[in-house]
């Protein structure tokens, strides 16, 4: 999705230099649901793919349920679905005499033979090709010794009988409960009705079985709660690392880019939007001066919030409920949205800091993590 983002930012912009894609697939992954706060952040030729918008959202957990709503789209809920976003890029970039496409390839990437030299290599079959930026979505990345947290989910687009699920409001993270080493909760994405994804999401410092979690998720979906007609049409799957720890392995000239090049938000997994910003300024930089721009994807006081934030959950795992359960009590829908989008205001941040306990960030902030 990175790569594809950058190359439709750059088209849009006038980019008349050739580009060379390759995939490793047949064709793109489309069993993915990119959701985002604030219409208004998406750049405006992608706004009409836009599927749902949600002007309300809840958490709850230990009997207890919160309620964020507001008015505005600039902090709504919004939601573009992966197959309607690579069929509207493959329209807009088909044909373009230079973009060339090697689908169903392999990259192997290789370093630049000569160390001063700027430009990247990449090796194919035999062909070897070299160009000006190398941008890598696939590139590896080393994770940081001891504990580390990843976020596992596994949800079922579930048709039901009507009336199942209340359209208007998206359960962010519903029946919260955690041990000593994972935090679990359910996500519930209505699109209407009687229809909805139920995810089921686990942040965890084991390994987690997506096999387990399929069932487990399939028992949530089948608990009664939504009714006792639910026919499962589509699951969708993943695992991300949250950490601001992980450093992605650069590989000579090449950009590493998109989940795998620090384009996350460690402490949500939330990357779509943090893609769509860099492309947008990548391509600027690209076109206007044929040079990258400099900017961090996320800026450095997101990534130390984000690393204190994980660090108390890495030390204390069982009260992450807690922490989640008090922001989304004592942090407006308006506020919440302008953090989870990098878009906070001074005294949002502070109203964010204020709304945590204090004593388990103190101490995560004064003690060393093994
Ligand atoms: C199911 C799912 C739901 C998500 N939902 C949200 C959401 O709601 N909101 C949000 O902000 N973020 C979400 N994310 C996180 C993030 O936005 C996505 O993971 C996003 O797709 C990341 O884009 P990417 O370009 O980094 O990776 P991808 O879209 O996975 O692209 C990487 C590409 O590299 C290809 N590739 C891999 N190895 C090679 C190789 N050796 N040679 C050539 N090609 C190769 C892969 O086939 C793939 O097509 C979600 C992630 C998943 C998995």
């Amino acid at each position: 999705m990175s790569g594809i983002s950058l190359l439709l930012a750059l088209i849009e912009q006038g980019y008349s230099g050739s580009v060379l894609v390759v995939e490793k697939r047949a064709e793109p992954e489309t069993q993915k649901t990119w959701c985002f706060w604030g219409e208004e952040n998406l750049s405006s030729s992608l706004r009409h793919l836009i599927k749902r918008r949600w002007f309300s959202w809840s958490f709850s957990g230990d009997g207890q349920e919160y309620h964020h709503c507001t008015q505005s789209s600039e902090h709504a809920y919004c939601c573009l679905q992966a197959e309607d976003f690579y069929q509207y890029a493959f329209e807009k970039l088909k044909g373009l005499p230079t973009i060339e496409w090697l689908w169903n390839t392999d990259s192997e990437l290789i370093d630049t033979v000569d160390a001063n030299a700027n430009n990247v290599e990449l090796a194919l079959k035999g062909r070897r090709v070299s160009a000006s930026f190398g941008f890598d979505s696939a590139c590896g990345i080393s994770l940081p010794e001891g504990n580390t947290i990843n976020q596992y989910f596994v949800g079922a687009w579930v048709k039901t009988s009507p009336q199942s699920f209340n359209a208007k409001k998206v359960a962010l993270m519903s029946n919260m409960t955690a041990d000593e080493s994972c935090f679990e909760f359910t996500y519930i994405l209505p699109f209407n009705s009687d229809y909805a994804l139920i995810e089921l999401t686990r942040f965890s410092m084991r390994d987690e079985s997506l096999a387990d979690m399929q069932s487990a998720c399939e028992d949530i979906v089948n608990s009664g709660d939504y009714g006792n007609d639910v026919v499962i049409k589509k699951w969708e799957k993943g695992v991300l690392p949250m950490d601001t720890r992980i450093a992605p392995v650069k590989v000579g000239n090449w950009n590493c880019i998109g989940a795998r090049g620090s384009m996350i938000r460690a402490s949500s997994g939330y990357a779509f939007l943090t893609i769509q910003r860099w492309a947008q300024k990548t391509a600027q930089s690209l076109c206007s001066e044929n040079k990258l721009s400099l900017a961090k994807p996320i800026s450095p006081i997101y990534s130390a919030l984000d690393f204190l934030f994980l660090k108390v959950m890495r030390k204390n795992m069982a009260l992450s409920p807690t922490l989640f359960s008090s922001m989304a009590k004592n942090v407006n829908a308006v506020v919440f949205a302008r953090f989870m989008t990098e878009k906070a205001t001074f005294s949002d941040v502070l109203s964010i800091i204020k709304a945590m306990p204090i004593r388990p960030f103190v101490k995560a902030l004064f003690t060393p993590e093994h």
